[in-house]
């Protein structure tokens, strides 16, 4: 049997700082886990206009197409700020999204213990947290038409239209039903089904994929202003959360920010299954390409590895390997290892990206 195959594509700003480290991950699963990948790599968003005019050529287009996985880095800079809107760095990662179908945005807010006294809130509510939200990702407000600024009379009237069809809202249950089973077997849904029609139809179908499905799995229903609350309050009480773009957007975010730094925000986007069972996949860190900090070897590669580990439980089946490695960043952090994004006290010396790279190498050697 060949090797399950991932498309790195490193991007711009610290993306190809932090992938290194990724890389040393990635060979480490080859050499000591028997766990090997056909990596290629490619270009992506400002890189990639430098080299062809373009964010994302058709090639790389079809590769993403074509393999297992695909990791990215980061895309954007201020060198790009100045470029038409068709050809911006983003308009690369939005073509991935867009044409591999990728409806379903998981990102999980995890509280490693090292870490808990980052969190505005206090220890005792957010140590061990360790929740997944699951945004629709292709489809709602941002999307939905029509939509435009438009005259009437004598003012302006901005417009966009919140739209879902039924199988849009059954396909991403689905995804957080099945990822419920994988983790604490709970899915808690968030819509305005109070306000909204289509938090009405969101509900609904919820409840008849369930039903007709997953039974096994504890379902639950919020209004997403209680939600948001809730998650202030007490996130503990979550596992899976499903929720449209838009409120995906804002409570990702927001639960986000329980956890700390955004150096070590993970995420995947999976699509349909392929021929192979697997899903179309695009793993990445939250951060963008960091310009303040890039060429400096002060990012923190943590968040593109956990994205790493991410892709192995997710595409490749490998959970015990995905927890090995979370255990290994784990260990590293309660070991006091810092970069400089997650220095708490004066005195403090942070390490390098690479540094904190060989010090998760080390720390998966230890864990053998
Ligand atoms: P950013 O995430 O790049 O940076 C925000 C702040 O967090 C900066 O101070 C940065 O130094 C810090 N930071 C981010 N990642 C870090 C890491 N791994 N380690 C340590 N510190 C880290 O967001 P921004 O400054 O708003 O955007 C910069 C560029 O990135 C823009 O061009 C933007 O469009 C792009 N961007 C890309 C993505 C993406 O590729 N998915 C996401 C967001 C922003």
């Amino acid at each position: 049997m060949s090797n399950p195959s991932l498309l790195i594509l490193p991007g711009d700003g610290i993306g190809p700082e932090v992938m290194a480290e990724v890389r040393k991950v990635i060979d480490w699963f080859g050499a000591k886990r028997d766990l090997a990948f056909d990596v290629s790599e490619d270009l992506v968003g400002g890189a990639a206009y430098d080299a062809h005019g373009t964010p994302l050529t058709d090639e790389t287009m079809a590769k993403a197409q074509e393999v297992d996985a695909v990791l990215l880095g980061a895309v954007g800079g201020p060198k790009y700020d100045a470029l038409d809107f068709s050809v911006k760095p983003e308009r690369g990662l939005l073509r991935l999204r867009k044409e591999m179908d990728l409806f379903s945005n998981l990102r999980p807010a995890q509280c490693f213990d090292a870490l808990a006294d980052f969190s505005s809130l206090k220890r005792d509510v957010v140590a061990g947290l360790d929740i997944m939200i699951v945004r629709e990702l292709t489809s709602g407000i941002y999307f939905g038409e029509p939509r435009g600024i438009i005259k009437e009379g004598n003012e302006r009237v901005g417009i966009n239209t919140q739209r879902y069809t039924e199988s849009e809202i059954a396909r991403v249950a689905r995804s957080a039903f099945e990822l419920a089973r994988r983790r604490g077997n709970k899915v808690c849904s968030m819509e305005k089904a109070n306000v909204m029609e289509s938090g009405i139809l969101w509900r609904d179908v919820v409840t008849e994929v369930h039903q007709a499905e997953y039974a096994d799995v504890e379902l639950s229903h919020m209004y997403a202003d209680a939600g948001a609350m809730q998650l202030c309050r007490w996130p503990k009480q979550f596992d899976v959360i499903v929720t449209d773009n838009l409120f995906g957007d804002l409570l990702s975010d927001a639960a986000a920010m329980l956890t700390g730094s955004l150096g070590m925000l993970p995420s995947a986007s999976l699509g349909a299954p392929m021929g192979n069972g697997r899903p179309k996949a695009l793993y990445e860190p939250v951060h963008g390409s960091a310009p303040d900090i890039a060429g400096q070897g002060k990012a923190n590669p943590i968040a593109c590895v956990l994205s790493f580990a991410m892709a192995l439980r997710y595409s490749f089946d490998q959970g015990a390997e995905a927890d090995r490695l979370e255990a290994a960043v784990e260990k590293v952090l309660a070991d006091g290892v810092r970069t400089a994004d997650l220095l708490q006290a004066e005195g403090e010396t942070p390490v390098s990206t690479s540094e904190m790279g060989d010090a998760i190498i080390a720390a998966l050697d230890a864990g053998l």
